[in-house]
């Protein structure tokens, strides 16, 4: 079971992107090792591969219930996929309106310098919000853009204080993110949906089920939430990575400002240690 680091117990509501402890892949004793290789290797850079046309899905569930992904296979080779959450509830216009700011452009500036792939998880609200930034992120090979609901609300509850979506409401909530797409002019989306907080259970992912979309979770919580400081952000991924792992980070500097300078540690030490960093499709690719 993963451990509720501290930075998590000081989330606050509007932001909770924790783990639901039933659903992070824990338990699992590690296949291969994690660990700086013998002979240290230059920082590998290659040419991000674009994701493909059509974006692989797991088969439904039970009764055709959409189907949950934690992490990749681990027997596959040294690939993890860092994903980061484009967070922003539908009562964050007014803030934003007065400066704050729930997008960073230099966090997607560096995992482009560092020719990082990388899935982004956008609310609608947060597209509604930054078209411009959804927009380029969308029509970048490097990344991909999934659903993480549009504005940020609870799908289960409860749900780290999150309000709710509405009785029967998922499957509308789904779409009107990926409409907020289309309407912000998002080239290439993928059916993959973060649950807010993570916060789900047997009944909503049966809502879900017409949606089409694969529910993605984690099995590596960074602890960049409301963190000061990328030092301990860094320790933590470098030191729960493991082949196949999905990272969760955030895309928003009120709520996580140290995440761009964590992940400049982190690609680099990943790839050190013989890591190729792929998007959630691409793990989900390989079963
Ligand atoms: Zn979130």
């Amino acid at each position: 079971m993963l451990r509720i680091s501290r930075p998590l117990r000081a989330l606050a509501p509007t932001l909770a992107l924790l783990c639901c402890t039933t659903a992070c892949g824990s338990g699992e004793s590690a296949t291969e090792a994690v660990g700086p290789t013998n002979k240290p290797t230059p920082v590998a850079t290659p040419p991000a591969k674009p994701s493909p046309t059509v974006a692989p899905t797991l088969p439904p569930g039970p009764a055709g219930a959409a189907p949950l992904f934690s992490h990749g296979r681990r027997d596959s080779g040294k690939r993890i996929a860092l994903t980061f959450d484009a967070d922003m509830t539908s009562d964050q216009g007014p803030r934003a309106a007065k400066g704050e700011h729930f997008d960073n452009p230099p966090l997607i500036a560096t995992l482009r310098r560092l020719k990082a792939p990388a899935t982004i998880f956008m609310t609608g609200r947060w597209a509604e919000q930054y078209p411009d930034q959804a927009r380029s992120i969308g029509s970048d090979p490097l990344f991909e853009v999934a659903n993480h609901s549009y504005s940020h609300h609870a799908f289960a509850s409860p749900c780290y204080g999150l309000p709710a979506v509405k009785p029967g409401g998922a499957r509308a909530d789904v779409e009107r993110a990926f409409a907020a797409f289309r309407r912000a002019g998002v080239e290439r989306t993928v059916p993959y949906f973060r649950f807010p907080g993570g916060c789900h259970n047997p009944e909503v992912l049966r809502e879900l089920g017409p949606a089409k979309v694969t529910a993605v979770q984690w099995d590596v919580i960074s602890g960049d939430a409301f963190a000061k400081r990328p030092g301990p952000v860094a320790d933590e991924v470098l030191a729960k990575a493991r082949p196949g792992s999905v990272v969760v980070m955030h895309c928003t500097r009120s709520a996580a400002p140290a995440t761009e300078a964590a992940v400049r540690t982190i690609v680099p030490r990943l790839r050190e240690r013989g890591y190729e960093l792929v998007r959630v499709s691409d793990l989900i690719a390989k079963g």
